[in-house]
């Protein structure tokens, strides 16, 4: 049987790869830790499931309009006014299925084959795949060697008579690095001068710590105009932890705006009106779950940097956001792939390996779980590596002996 090549070339997530292979083991029995999965494990918000429930007992399950019912996108205005202090209307919205699926969509609106997109690494994995899957080209732009915040003049260096579009994540997934407000600016002002689309992958921005906040582009546009190439997308999945429900939006220009709605009109219809029904609740209801989620994340961060702190020879900048960090190991291992793998079997602690985001040497480690999880899995790994550590421990009632340092 045949495939395209396209769907050949096309990398498997890693994320979902390591989350299933946990999956996996834990149904096996084993004790396995996973740092690995990218969502947050407190339960949805209590409107969004009476509104989904609500829906859902009307029995009044139908199509929607492809951007999303009307009261779902006045809620995404109204979140954009609160939130960003810009005032849009609703020509400029469109619901997705998940903030994956905003990028997939607008890749389709705003590429031609052999467009180049500028990524900036260490990048959330699915943004060169997905750039691929239309066709366009992914130039990834590396920061100086120890950093995770790229520097204007790469990126103005990367940029040439090709490139369409330049994505922007932060709070980054995988490092947690919030990019300086400075860097926000210059990079609003150089799009629009270069007449670049700058899209802002904003699904992390209100999971930010100790007083670092994530500034909006909108900020620093100085083009208000419907010629504006700011796009900005987000969602309901990370800050109401509602990544099972697929709730995503775009943000941008009527006439980009359109066009995406036609092409998910062609691959969607619309996202479904339960999960519509659900997202509503979230974004109308009581804001207090995203204020607990992110003092939650902001503890456990503190755990994992302490912890992780203690061990000799991993560095690891602290995130200001998101619940990533993504510490180098290269001390122990510069092959993470196999790193990640060895840790996995051995001390049964799932992470993701580095280079799967463009950062080879370092390790993605995820603090959502509880505060047990995070101690008990870096010892683990610490136990793993470090040869100083005792050479048997116990995971659940089994005695696991170091016999490879
Ligand atoms: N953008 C970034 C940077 C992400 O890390 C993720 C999920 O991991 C997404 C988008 C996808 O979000 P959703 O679950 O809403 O599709």
């Amino acid at each position: 049987m045949s495939i395209s090549q396209l769907a050949k070339d096309l990398k498997e997530s890693a994320t979902l790869a390591m989350t299933e292979k946990a999956r996996i083991l834990r149904e096996k029995g084993e004790p396995v830790i996973s740092m690995a999965a990218g969502e947050p494990k407190t339960k949805a918000p209590i409107d969004a499931i009476l509104a989904c429930a609500a829906k859902l007992t009307a029995a009044d399950i139908q199509y929607t309009p492809t951007e999303g019912v009307p009261a779902l996108v006045k809620a995404i205005i109204r979140y954009t006014e609160d939130n960003y202090g810009k005032v849009i209307g609703p020509e400029h919205v469109m619901a997705t299925a998940g903030a994956k699926q905003a990028f997939y969509n607008l890749m389709v609106t705003l590429l031609n084959p052999q467009d180049e997109v500028i990524i900036l690494a260490p990048y959330w994995v699915s943004y060169p795949e997905i750039v691929k899957l239309v066709y366009g080209k992914p130039v990834i732009v590396r920061p100086e060697d120890g950093r995770f915040v790229p520097r204007m003049e790469d990126i103005t260096r990367a940029v040439g008579s090709y490139t369409k579009v330049l994505v922007v994540n932060s709070p980054n997934n995988p490092s947690g690095a919030v990019y300086p407000a400075d860097l926000i600016g210059e990079l609003v002002e150089f799009c629009e001068k270069k007449q670049i689309y700058l899209v802002m992958d904003d699904i992390y921005h209100k999971l930010v710590f100790n007083g670092v906040r994530a500034v909006s582009c909108y900020d620093y546009a100085r083009d208000h105009s419907e010629n504006s190439r700011l796009i900005v997308i987000n969602g309901v999945s990370k800050s109401y932890a509602m990544t099972g429900f697929r709730i995503g939006w775009v943000i941008a220009n009527k006439k980009v705006t359109r066009a995406m709605v036609n092409v998910a009109g062609q691959n969607m219809t619309c996202p479904s009106v339960v999960l519509q029904a659900a997202a509503i609740g979230a974004l109308n209801g009581v804001q207090s779950s995203v204020e607990n989620l992110r003092l939650l994340l902001q503890n456990n961060r503190d755990v994992m940097m302490t912890e992780l702190n203690a061990f000799t020879g991993v560095r690891c900048i602290p995130p200001d956001g998101t619940f990533y960090c993504l510490p180098d190991f290269s001390a122990y291992e510069k092959d993470d792939i196999k790193l990640a793998q060895f840790l996995l079997e051995k001390a049964l602690v799932v992470t993701v390996p580095g280079s799967e985001f463009g950062a080879p040497g370092h390790l993605r480690f995820t603090y959502c779980g509880t505060v047990k999880e995070i101690m008990e899995g870096v010892a683990r790994v610490k136990w793993a590596l470090d040869p100083e550590s005792p050479n048997e421990i116990y995971i659940g009632d089994r005695k696991f002996r170091r016999d490879w340092l």
